[in-house]
This record gives C-alpha cells, structure tokens and sequence, in this order.
C-alpha cells in the first residue's frame, strides 16, 4: 500500500509505507503558516529513503517558520526517529503521542497501544514508559523493546 496523505487544514493524516514512492516535496506549500499537527498512526512501515524524505519534510515545514507537533506516532516511525540526532539533539519537533510495542508477562500477549508523551513527561524523561493494562488478561504489560529504541528522543 502507497502512502496516502490527506490534508485537512493544519493536520495532516498519514496512512501506509513511507518508502521509495512517497515524497513530500508538494506537502510544504499546500500547508497553512500556522502549527501543523501530523497524525501518522497509520504508518505500518518506513525505510530509509522514505526517512530521508520525512526528515527533509519537518526539516521544510521548520525552515519555514512552522512548527511541528506529531500525533500518534507510528511504532514503525518513533524508533526510526530515535536514531537520528537531529530529532534526539534540539527537539526539532513536539511529540503529544506514540505507539509503542509492549508485551504481557502474564500471558504473552503483544499490542502497541498509544502512549501520551504529555502526560507522561515526566516519566519518559527518566527513559521509562507508562504501565499499560494487558487488553487479553489486565496485567501490567511491559515495554517489548529497549527503551533507548523509544524513549532517547524524550530524554530529559
Ligand atoms: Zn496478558
């Protein structure tokens, strides 16, 4: 599946792979001047072309005198991201919500619910992510993955 973008005002809805086909070079210019707010909750997946392209995108909308605030940040996207040290070093952009992968040790359950990186602020900072109820049995899942894969854009 191509990557399909919809634009409606200053929000931009994201939904596919962000890969060798998808270019953002038009997306600046149809934008407000105001804060854009990109949902990519529908990314299922990213290689380094379509990262390279995404950089360049937040990299755009800053220079020109955007800011950025990124909703529901696919898992695929959010551990791409903490790989790169222009996103880890100044916080070029706002981030309000992620998905993560956790899995359950009570029953080995995996989902990769939606983390709130406002409210949880505070503890992200200490690179530790909030406790979610497992939607099989209700224990407390875990973060399946290092939290550095995660949480190094956040770190206080
Ligand atoms: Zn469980």
């Amino acid at each position: 599946m191509r990557l399909d973008v919809q634009v409606a005002g200053n929000r931009v809805t994201m939904t596919g792979r962000i890969d060798d086909s998808a270019t953002f070079a038009d997306l600046p210019a149809r934008l407000p001047t105001s804060e854009i707010v990109i949902d990519t909750g529908g990314v299922t997946f990213v290689n380094s072309i379509g990262m390279r392209e995404w950089i360049r995108l937040l990299r755009g909308l800053r220079e020109t005198g955007r800011r950025v605030r990124l909703d529901r940040v696919a898992d695929v996207l959010i551990t791409q991201m903490n790989l790169i040290a222009e996103f880890v070093g100044e916080r070029a952009v706002t981030i309000s919500s992620f998905h993560a992968q956790y899995v359950c040790p009570a029953c080995g359950a995996e989902s990769a619910p939606l983390v709130d990186a406002v409210a949880n602020a505070p503890l992200l900072q200490q690179m530790k992510v909030p406790a979610m109820p497992c939607p099989e049995c209700g224990a407390q899942m875990e973060l399946g993955d290092f939290p550095e894969r995660y949480l190094t854009i956040f770190k206080g």
